[in-house]
């Protein structure tokens, strides 16, 4: 997320209102209104290769403002007609509806609600968080059969108990009087893992899923996943400032699916202080610069960096802005991701 102080960003807006700021940091600071806000980045696009069994989708590529176009962190592998999930944004659950709708097909059916029970969390961020009752409890209502499970950083199982606890009077309800209610698909359980570099923490027949620590802030734990598929290498970043411990997570990947914030534009941000070199010290602690996400990726060599979470402070407002700053230091293939896309 940006900033973890709601305080701030209730100053930043209020003062902008007091002081007559300009359009572009009211608008930024807005809820509803943006020139983010207002640009459609278009339909999902089918950007996997010819014949990949393995596939990348992206269920929602925004951050923590709201966005119409552009749901809250999250994606998902499948693989073999199972989905793997990782975050889940607000509104995860329609972006599944989104992807499923688009692309059909295996798509489709691996999002059916039996197929929605492994979710790994990159860190404990609201932004990446928020969508998890949704996905504990909608696929229930759906009649899922199974429990889910739940897999992030030291905390994660106290979240899960904790959502299930928020919910008990409706469970409890409707488990005593609607008899067509499965019994076991609004479970959850919540597994843990401290991992201080790098280690397996999920395998089946289709992924082995390992967890790259790097630094996010002062949270103790924030993870870049890999996985590994029968066909490809899949890698989904944590949120987090440039980090060479990321090198090693997306080694050789196919895809690398990062977050990255306007240098170039930083001025404009809404949060972090009043000066360009007081929101870098504070920014650069949280997220990644188009530079240093450029060195990362060409240093391991990745095939295809898609862009998600993109902070673009630009103004006016050139959606592609973000995109340009990565391409100045960058000669790979990279795409800025749309809701929905395949990889
Ligand atoms: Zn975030
Ligand atoms: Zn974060």
């Amino acid at each position: 997320m940006f900033n973890s102080s709601v305080n701030q960003w209730s100053r930043l807006a209020l003062a902008a209102l007091l002081c007559g700021a300009s359009g572009l940091q009211m608008a930024l600071a807005g809820v509803t209104e943006s020139y983010e806000n207002r640009h459609d980045p278009g339909p999902p696009r089918n950007l996997a290769p010819p014949g990949a069994k393995s596939r990348l989708v992206m269920l929602g590529t925004g951050h923590p403002l709201p966005n119409p176009h552009r749901f809250g962190p999250g994606t998902a592998v499948v693989v073999n007609g199972q989905s793997y999930l990782f975050d889940a944004g607000e509104g995860v659950w329609r972006g599944l509806a989104k992807a499923a709708t688009f692309h059909g097909g295996v798509i489709a059916q691996a999002f059916q609600v039996d197929n929605l029970t492994r979710l790994f969390i990159t860190h404990m961020h609201p932004d990446h968080t928020i969508g998890i009752p949704a996905l504990i409890l909608q696929p229930w209502y759906l009649n899922r059969a199974n429990p889910m499970d739940i897999y992030g950083p030291p905390g994660i199982t106290r979240r899960v108990d904790a959502i299930l606890e928020a919910w008990r009077d409706t469970i409890e309800l409707d488990l005593a009087k609607d008899p067509t209610t499965p019994p076991h698909g609004w479970k959850a359980r919540g597994h843990d893992f401290a991992i201080d570099s790098s280690g397996v923490v999920y395998q089946d027949q289709n992924v082995k899923v390992e967890a790259f620590q790097h630094k996010h802030w002062e949270l103790p734990y924030n993870y870049a996943y890999r996985v590994t598929t029968p066909d490809r290498v899949l890698v989904i970043g944590g949120d987090g400032s440039g980090d060479d411990r990321l090198i090693a997570a997306a080694q050789g990947a196919d895809v690398f699916v990062a977050e990255v914030c306007s240098e170039a534009d930083l001025g404009n941000a809404p949060w972090g202080g009043k000066t360009v070199e007081e929101k870098g010290q504070l920014i650069w602690q949280y997220h990644i610069k188009p530079r240093e996400l450029a060195r990362i990726a060409t240093a391991a060599r990745v095939k295809m960096l898609v862009l998600y979470h993109v902070q673009n402070y630009s103004d006016p407002y050139d959606p592609e802005a973000v995109l340009k700053e990565v391409r100045e230091y960058y000669d790979g293939p990279v795409v800025q991701a749309r809701d929905g896309d395949l990889f």
